[in-house]
């Protein structure tokens, strides 16, 4: 059977659909199954530059921009529809694109982008102009004339042409944390995924027109580093909204420095969760697995580098060991599946390298470490844990990006704090503790733009900021104040009496 929106052979630039100027396309594999899914249109710099030239007409000279935010707010909640008219069809794509489980789709690879569009439709409801206070500014030609009374209002303007920029592993997701506070408030987009996952973007265009998103506002190129180094330097752009790694983020920065661009990056991690003497080991332990084999290890803010109190390190141990046993590992068509596959070849061949470098510098491998033998096709391994692991080691430093989880000992709470900041990441974090005072003091200590407590809450919690510190990021998505960065704010001043 086929999958849907695999036949699209076209990109989508100022509502048109057009076939890549360089008539090149590139076959698409499904992860689970190694089937090619479809033939996917490459962009080249010749479409990129069709597709900034179509955003850059829409927003310094068509309606989208000048609309009041009612009337966009009116189309993203038709676009939402559309969206999830098509849920049977988009998560099946999902499924079959970037090897999505069940669970997966009920929660962030769909179920939670449809909240994503709420979240950001009630922000951009709040949105009001600001009336500061009335004062009396001194005059600056004569200090004895008596000053001017006024005041000023401040409105927010869209920032304009916004580029985004993604990474494969939670494409709609991460697609749709550009499109959504981007179009709200009135800019024009170019997006660009990751090349690894072209039909759940190009679907977009899809949804757009059925929603009736005006030409030029939402622009869908395909490509890889050579599209998105030129739309990055382009002087036409003025925003770029990056997922991605860090070291492509740190390239973006270069790439934009010149032409002076809003950047915004989330990028990865290598997260921690502390475990102290205190804290109930089956429930820290039981995370811990399900957190390093979500989707197979590819997540920017799972917590794989578990730092764990040498007095429960053993019980700990066991326990994630245990549960990896419960978690099946497979084809996400399947609907009990837990871990399904890495998104290519490429990406389990660098993950068995991470399990051959972590035993060179003196890992205990607990569990896992290789292919599953029971699958012969897809690109799976085995969730995989390694214990007694130096937190200055490769393995405890570096983002792998696979389903690998490391266990470090310590003894005292300032040592755990320590070691969880000794690293170039900060993302995300977690702490299990019964003393939950105490957790919550060495919460606020650690470089990371998040820390949960004994689990925290369950899901995508849209409601608080997320976003990186040091080398995961700068700025933040989500949050009462996410649209602050795709809007400038401009003060009306004026004079009273
Ligand atoms: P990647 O950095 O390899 O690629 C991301 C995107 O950048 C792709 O679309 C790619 O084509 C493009 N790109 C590559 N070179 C470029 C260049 N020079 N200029 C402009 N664009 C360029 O990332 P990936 O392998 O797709 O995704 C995995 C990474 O993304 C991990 O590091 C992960 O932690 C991170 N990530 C972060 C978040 C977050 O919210 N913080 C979410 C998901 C993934």
């Amino acid at each position: 059977m086929s999958v849907p929106f695999t036949n699209i052979s076209e990109l989508y630039i100022n509502g048109q659909w057009v076939k890549p100027a360089s008539g090149h396309y590139e076959a698409v594999q499904n992860p689970a199954t190694e089937e090619v899914i479809g033939q996917a249109p490459v962009a080249g710099t010749e479409d990129a530059d069709a597709a900034i030239a179509a955003a850059r007409e829409a927003f310094d000279k068509g309606p989208w921009p000048r609309m009041s935010m009612a009337e966009r707010i009116a189309v993203m909640g038709r676009f939402r529809d559309c969206l999830v008219a098509r849920e049977q069809e988009v998560r099946a794509l999902l499924q079959a694109e970037v090897g999505a489980s069940h669970l997966l789709l009920n929660g962030p690879q769909f179920g939670g982008v449809v909240d994503i569009i709420n979240y950001v439709m009630q922000l951009a409801g709040e949105i009001k102009p600001k009336t500061m206070e009335v004062t009396v500014t001194p005059s600056l030609i004569d200090p004895n004339a008596s000053g001017l009374l006024g005041s000023a209002i401040v409105v927010k303007d869209p920032v304009g042409v916004v580029v985004g920029i993604s990474a494969y592993n939670y494409p709609l997701l991460i697609n749709m944390t550009k499109l959504a506070p981007a179009l709200i408030v009135g800019n024009c987009l170019v997006l660009k995924p990751s090349p690894l996952t072209p039909f759940t973007a190009l679907m977009l265009g899809k949804i757009a027109e059925e929603a009736g998103i005006p030409p030029g506002v939402l622009n869908i190129i395909t490509g890889g580093a050579d599209v998105g180094s030129m739309i990055s330097a382009d002087p036409r752009v003025d925003m770029i909204s990056f997922t991605g790694s860090d070291a492509v983020g740190a390239a973006i920065l270069a790439q934009s420095a010149s032409t002076m661009k809003h950047v915004h990056l989330e990028l990865g991690g290598k997260s921690v969760m502390i475990v102290r003497a205190d804290a109930d080991v089956q429930a820290a332990g039981g995370a811990a697995a399900f957190n390093f084999t979500m989707h197979a290890g590819q997540g920017c803010a799972l917590l794989t580098r578990f730092i764990v109190h040498n007095s429960v390190r053993a019980q700990f141990v066991e326990t994630v060991k245990a549960t990896l046993g419960f978690l099946k590992v497979g084809d996400p068509a399947e609907p009990d599946t837990i871990v399904g596959p890495l998104i290519s070849e490429a990406a389990r061949a660098k993950t068995e390298n991470f399990v051959k470098k972590g035993l060179e510098e003196g890992g205990v491998l607990i569990a896992g470490g290789k292919r599953p033998e029971h699958l012969q096709k897809g690109f799976f391994f085995e969730p995989t844990l390694f214990d007694d692991v130096d937190n200055r080691s490769t393995l405890a430093q570096c983002e792998v990006f696979g389903p690998i989880g490391v266990v470090i000992g310590f003894d005292t709470d300032e040592e755990a704090v320590a070691m969880a900041n000794d690293s170039n990441f900060g993302l995300s974090g977690g702490i299990y503790s019964a003393d939950k005072a105490k957790a919550f003091e060495m919460a606020k200590q650690l470089r990371t733009g998040d820390v949960k407590l004994n689990g925290g809450t369950a899901g995508l919690y849209l409601q608080a900021p997320f976003g990186g510190y040091k080398r995961s990021g700068i700025g933040r998505e989500f949050g009462p104040n996410w649209l602050d960065a795709y809007t400038l704010e401009k003060a009306i001043h004026y004079p009273i009496g």
